[in-house]
C-alpha cells in the first residue's frame, strides 16, 4: 500500500484499498458498489461492529450501525457522500480507468496525495472514506450512524434525485454531506434551478427589395460557470449581440436571418453569432450605430478593471457584408431582437443571511436557429425555491408577451441557508475546537446533492464539510495529507458528543 504510513490508517486504508483500487466513472460505479458490500461486512466483523447495508433500486447504498449501549435512543446522524468520480488523464497514451486501479501518490514534499497523469477521485472518495472509517471505528461510542453513498453525482445528481429516504430506511434528521473541499468552511446552503425553453416555429421568406445582409459575432469571453461564476461581471454574449440589435431596430427595419450562441445550459456563452437584413439605403447608418455599440462595449469591458484584470479583455466584436438569405418577418425578428434584450442575465438578488451569495440568478444561455425555427435556453438558479418559481414566472411572461412557445423544465429544489440551525452551531464549536481557528461558513450559487435529499427528509438540518483538495475534475488533483486527522478527529467528536446536545 502506498499510503500505509498516513494517519488514521483506517481511513487511508479504505480510500486506497476500495476507493482508488476499484474504478468508478459515474453510470459505471458496479464495480465499486459490489466491493462495499463484500469488503464493509468482512471489515466490520474483523473490527467487531455491527453494520448493515441496504441498496435501493437506483444504485445508493445506505450503510448502518446501531447506537453503542445505553445510546440506542440518541438523535441519528447521516454522513453523505457519492460514489463515483470524474475520470481525465493528461497521458499520451491515456488511461483505461474501466481496468486499471488509480496511479496514486504521495507528493515529494509529503504534503499531498495526487495521481500520476490522471484525476485522483479524493472528490469524493476520501470523504466517504472519513465517514466510512467513523462507523467502522470500534472506539467511537456514538448514537445510531448512517452513511448515505449515493451514485452517479457528477453527471447530474442522479442518485439523489432517484433516493427514497423512507422506504431506504433512512431515519436521521441530521446530516453532514462530506462532499466539500476546503478545511475550515463549512456550507450551508446551494442552488436550486430550472430551465426555460422559448420555441418559435416560424416562415423564412426572401427579403424584398434591395437588402444589405450582415454577420456578426461577438467571440472572445471568459464565460464560466453560469453558478457559481454568475457575480463575476464577465460578459454573456447573447446579450451583448442583443444589446447591439436593439439599438438598430430603433432606427431602422431589420430582418433577423439566424442566431447561434451559447452551448451549455450551465455555461455564461462566450459566443454568439447573428445573420441579419437592413435595406441597401440604410446600410451606412447600421455600420454607424454597430460602431457606436462596439466603442462602448470595448470601453466598458476592455477599459473597466476588477482587480487588475479587465473584465473582458479578449472580447471581439466583428461584423461583416453576408450573402443574401432567407429571414424571418419584420414583426418576429423585432419580438425575438426585443425580448431577449429585455430578459435579464446576471444575479437578480443576493441573499439577505449569508454576505455575498447570489440568490436568485438568470444564465441567457443558449440561443439557436435551426432552419425556420428558432429556441432559447434560460437557466434559472436559486437558493430558495419559492423565489425560483417567482423569478421564472416573470421569465414566463416576458416570452409570453413576444410571442414565444414556452416550456418550463422540472426544477430542482435548493438548500435555503439557515445560519441559525442548532446543528450548525454545534459542528460549529466542534469544528473551531478541532483546527483552533474561527471556520468559516458559506454556501455556493449552484447545485448540491444536500438541496435534493434536504428536499425530501421534512425538518433535515445539513452542513457539508470536507478535507482541503484542489482542482478537482483534472489530471492535477490532489487532497492535502494534513487535513485529514483534524476531520476525523472533528468526525469522531461529533458524533460522540451528539447524545448530549441539545438540538
Ligand atoms: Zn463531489
Amino acid at each position: 500500500m502506498v499510503l500505509e504510513s498516513l494517519e488514521p490508517t483506517l481511513v487511508w486504508e479504505i480510500f486506497e484499498r476500495v476507493f482508488t483500487a476499484t474504478p468508478r466513472e459515474s453510470k459505471k460505479e458496479e464495480k465499486i458498489r459490489a466491493k462495499l458490500k463484500s469488503w464493509i461486512p468482512e471489515r466490520a466483523k474483523s473490527q467487531g461492529v455491527d453494520i448493515q447495508i441496504t441498496e435501493d433500486g437506483a444504485g445508493n447504498l445506505l450503510i448502518k450501525r446501531a447506537g453503542f449501549e445505553g445510546m440506542e435512543s440518541a438523535p441519528s446522524l447521516l454522513f453523505q457522500g457519492h460514489m463515483d468520480m470524474v475520470c481525465e488523464t493528461d497521458r499520451e497514451a491515456g488511461f483505461n480507468f474501466d481496468k486499471d486501479p488509480i496511479p496514486v501518490r504521495i507528493q515529494d514534499n509529503g504534503d499531498w496525495v495526487d495521481a500520476d497523469g490522471t484525476t485522483l477521485g479524493a472528490d469524493n472518495g476520501v470523504g466517504v472514506a472519513l465517514a466510512l472509517a467513523i462507523l467502522l471505528d470500534p472506539t467511537v461510542k456514538s448514537g445510531p450512524l448512517e452513511l448515505l453513498i449515493t451514485v452517479d453525482e457528477e453527471t447530474g445528481l442522479v442518485g439523489a434525485f432517484a433516493l427514497e429516504p423512507n422506504s431506504m430506511g433512512i431515519t436521521s434528521k441530521l446530516l453532514v454531506n462530506v462532499d466539500s473541499e476546503k478545511l475550515g468552511v463549512i456550507t450551508i446552503g446551494s442552488a436550486g434551478g430550472g430551465d426555460t425553453t422559448l420555441t418559435k416555429s416560424l416562415e423564412t421568406k426572401k427579403v424584398a427589395g434591395n437588402a444589405a445582409f450582415y454577420d456578426l459575432e461577438i467571440t472572445g469571453l471568459f464565460g464560466g460557470h453560469s453558478g457559481v461564476d454568475i457575480h463575476k461581471h464577465r460578459a454573456n454574449a447573447n446579450k451583448l449581440v442583443a444589446r447591439m440589435m436593439s439599438k438598430l431596430v430603433k432606427e431602422m427595419n431589420v430582418h433577423l436571418c439566424e442566431w447561434n450562441g451559447g452551448s451549455k445550459h450551465n455555461a455564461i456563452p462566450r459566443e454568439s453569432r447573428v445573420k441579419f437584413a437592413v435595406e441597401s439605403d440604410k446600410a451606412n447608418l447600421a455600420e454607424a450605430i454597430l460602431e457606436q455599440a462596439r466603442s462602448e462595449i470595448y470601453t466598458y469591458y476592455k477599459m473597466t478593471a476588477k482587480g487588475s484584470t479587465p473584465l473582458e479583455p479578449d472580447i471581439s466584436i466583428k461584423w461583416s457584408k453576408s450573402e443574401s438569405m432567407p429571414a424571418f418577418s419584420l414583426d418576429e425578428s423585432l419580438n425575438i431582437i426585443t425580448s431577449i434584450n429585455i430578459t435579464p442575465h446576471g444575479p437578480l438578488r443576493f441573499s439577505p443571511s449569508v454576505e455575498g451569495l447570489v440568490e436568485t440568478s438568470n444564465n441567457v444561455a443558449i440561443i439557436k436557429t435551426e432552419g425556420s425555427m428558432i429556441q432559447v435556453l434560460l437557466s434559472t438558479r436559486s437558493s430558495v425555491d419559492t423565489e425560483l418559481e417567482f423569478f421564472r414566472a416573470e421569465l414566463y411572461d416576458i416570452a409570453k408577451l413576444s410571442g414565444w412557445e414556452i416550456v418550463l423544465n422540472p426544477m430542482y429544489p435548493g438548500w435555503n441557508p439557515d445560519p441559525n440551525s442548532p446543528f450548525l452551531k454545534f459542528i460549529q464549536k466542534h469544528y473551531e475546537d478541532a483546527t483552533k481557528t474561527d471556520v468559516k461558513i458559506e454556501a455556493i450559487h449552484a447545485g448540491l446533492e444536500c438541496g435534493i435529499i434536504g428536499s425530501k427528509i421534512p425538518g433535515l438540518q445539513m452542513v457539508s464539510i470536507g478535507p482541503t483538495a484542489d482542482n478537482a475534475h483534472t489530471p492535477d488533483e490532489r487532497v492535502k495529507i494534513s487535513d485529514i486527522p483534524i476531520l476525523y478527529t472533528l468526525l469522531k467528536s461529533v458524533v460522540q458528543d451528539l447524545p448530549n446536545a441539545k438540538i
